[in-house]
C-alpha cells in the first residue's frame, strides 16, 4: 500500500498536524503516536466440511487516559493490523471529542462472512472472544459493532464472555439487541447523529436541506439509515447510493422502499430499475449538493478531490477522505465535516447503552435521541468556535484540525493529570 494511503500513517500525520498547531508537549505527542496495546490472535474454526481454519484477529487499545477502551468489531477480507490501530486512534479522539469518558480501542478479524455459514460465524465470534477476553471488560475495553458485524454477533460475544467470568456482564460490549441490554435507537444512531451534524452544517452554510441532492457511498448500516433519515426527516433528496458492487444514479432522486426492495431481493442496490449506473469512483464526483461517504476508507484522495462537485463532504465512514485531498478541498472551499464529529453518533449512543447496561434502568428512544443530539451539536460548536479561535491567531484551520486539536488537547490533560508525562 503506498504510504499516502496507509491509514495509521495518515491517523499519525493528522495528529502530528494537531501537535503542531497546538505545540503539544513532546513526550504526551511521543505517547498518543503508538496504540498502548497490540494483541494479535489466531483462532481455530470448525468448518462445515469438518475441517479447522485458523483466523487471525486483532485487539488494539490506543489510549484509556480517559475511560476504558472503546470501539468496533470488524470482520474483513482485506483487515489488517495497521487499519486497525488507525480505527483506534480515531475511536480515542472521537470519543474525546464527544466528551463521554472513554478511551479508544478498535478490534478486527480477517475473514469474509459472505462465504460463510451462520454457525461459522458464531463460532468464530465466540473463538475470538475467547481469545481477547482477558483485554477487554466494561471497565477496561468494550467492543461494538463494525463492518460486517451485527447486533446478533455482539449477543454471541456477550454471552461467551459471560461463560468465562461466571456472571453477568452487559457492559462489556454494545450494539446488542434490545431484548439483550441494547439500547433503543442504537441501530441507526450512526446516522442519526451524521443527520444532526448535517441539519447544523446546513445552517452554518445557509444550505436548505429540503430538496438538497444528497449522493451516498455504500448502503450498510451507516449509509442506508443516512438515506432514510435526509428523505423522510430532512426532506433532502438522494440522488445516488452505492454498494460494493457500484452503484445507480437519478437526478430526480431515488425511492428509498423501493431500494431497499431491490437490495434484499437481489443482493445489490444496482439492479434497481428507472435509474442509470455509476460506478463507486463516479458517484463521488457526481453534481450533488452533499456527498455522503458512508462505506471504506481512502475514497476521496489528491487524485479525484480536484473533481468533487459537492458543496458539503459528510464523512459518515472512517478515514475516507486522505490528508492531501483534505487540503484541496478545504482550498476549493468544500466544507468537509471530518468523520470524527460526523459518525460520533454511533459511540455515543454505545455510551448511553453502557450507562444504562451498568445501572440496569433503561431509556425510551426519544430521550436517546435528545441527549444524542444535544453531545453532538456542543461537539460540532466547539469545532466551529476552536475554527475561529486559531482564525484570530493565524491561519484558518480546517474543521479536521480543529476537531483534533479540541481532541487530542484533552486526552493530554487527562495522561498528564494521571502523571503519564
Ligand atoms: P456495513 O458493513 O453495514 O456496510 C458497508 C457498506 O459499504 C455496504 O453497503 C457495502 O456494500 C459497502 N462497501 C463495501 N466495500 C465497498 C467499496 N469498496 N466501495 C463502495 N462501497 C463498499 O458497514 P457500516 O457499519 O455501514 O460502516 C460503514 C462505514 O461507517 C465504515 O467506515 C465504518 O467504520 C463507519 N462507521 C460505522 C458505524 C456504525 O455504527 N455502523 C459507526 C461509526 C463509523
Amino acid at each position: 500500500m503506498a504510504e499516502e494511503l496507509d491509514p495509521f500513517k495518515i491517523s499519525q500525520k493528522q495528529l502530528d498536524t494537531a501537535a503542531e498547531l497546538m505545540k503539544l508537549d513532546k513526550a504526551a505527542h511521543q505517547i498518543l503516536r503508538e496504540p498502548q496495546r497490540t494483541v494479535v490472535v489466531n483462532v481455530p474454526v470448525k468448518m462445515r466440511d469438518g475441517r479447522s481454519r485458523l483466523f487471525t484477529g486483532f485487539r488494539v487499545l490506543y489510549n484509556d487516559a480517559r475511560g476504558p477502551g472503546k470501539g468496533g468489531i470488524r470482520f474483513h477480507p482485506q483487515e489488517t493490523l495497521d487499519t486497525v490501530k488507525a480505527l483506534s486512534a480515531w475511536m480515542t479522539w472521537k470519543c474525546s471529542l464527544a466528551n463521554i469518558p472513554f478511551g479508544g480501542a478498535k478490534g478486527g478479524v480477517i475473514c469474509d462472512t459472505k462465504k460463510m455459514t451462520p454457525a461459522e460465524i458464531e463460532s468464530l465470534s465466540r473463538g475470538y472472544i475467547r481469545a481477547i477476553s482477558k483485554f477487554i471488560g466494561p471497565k477496561i475495553d468494550v467492543p461494538a459493532p463494525d463492518v460486517y458485524t451485527t447486533p446478533q454477533i455482539m449477543g454471541w460475544m456477550r454471552d461467551e464472555y459471560e461463560t468465562i467470568v461466571g456472571h453477568e456482564s452487559p457492559g462489556v460490549i454494545t450494539g446488542k439487541p434490545v431484548e439483550l441490554g441494547g439500547s433503543e435507537g442504537r441501530f441507526d444512531s450512526t446516522a442519526m447523529g451524521g443527520m444532526y451534524v448535517l441539519r447544523e452544517a446546513a445552517k452554518l452554510q445557509k444550505m436548505k436541506l429540503k430538496g438538497a441532492k444528497v449522493a451516498i457511498q455504500g448502503f450498510g448500516n451507516a449509509g442506508k439509515f443516512a438515506f432514510e433519515i435526509a428523505t423522510k426527516l430532512a426532506g433532502a433528496k438522494v440522488v445516488a447510493i452505492s454498494d460494493s458492487q457500484g452503484g445507480v444514479y437519478d437526478p430526480k432522486g431515488l425511492d428509498y422502499e423501493k431500494l431497499n426492495e431491490v437490495k434484499e431481493k437481489t443482493g445489490s442496490v444496482q439492479n434497481y430499475k428507472g435509474a442509470s449506473r455509476v460506478s463507486n469512483d463516479d458517484l463521488l464526483e457526481l453534481d450533488c449538493d452533499v456527498l455522503i461517504p458512508a462505506a471504506i476508507e481512502n475514497q476521496i484522495t489528491k487524485e479525484n478531490a480536484d473533481r468533487i462537485k459537492a458543496g458539503m463532504v459528510l464523512e459518515l465512514a472512517n478515514g475516507p477522505v486522505t490528508p492531501e485531498a483534505d487540503k484541496i478541498l478545504f482550498e476549493r472551499k468544500i466544507l468537509d465535516m471530518p468523520d470524527f464529529l460526523v459518525n460520533s453518533g454511533g459511540v455515543i449512543v454505545s455510551y448511553f447503552e453502557w450507562v444504562q447496561d451498568m445501572e440496569g434502568f433503561y431509556w425510551t428512544e426519544d430521550d436517546v435521541y435528545s441527549k444524542l443530539d444535544k453531545i453532538i451539536t456542543r461537539s460540532f460548536n466547539d469545532i466551529i468556535a476552536m475554527q475561529q479561535t486559531y482564525r484570530k491567531g493565524g491561519r484558518m484551520i480546517t474543521p479536521r484540525e480543529a476537531a483534533y486539536v479540541i481532541a487530542v488537547d484533552r486526552v493530554a490533560k487527562a495522561m498528564k493529570a494521571r502523571g503519564w508525562y
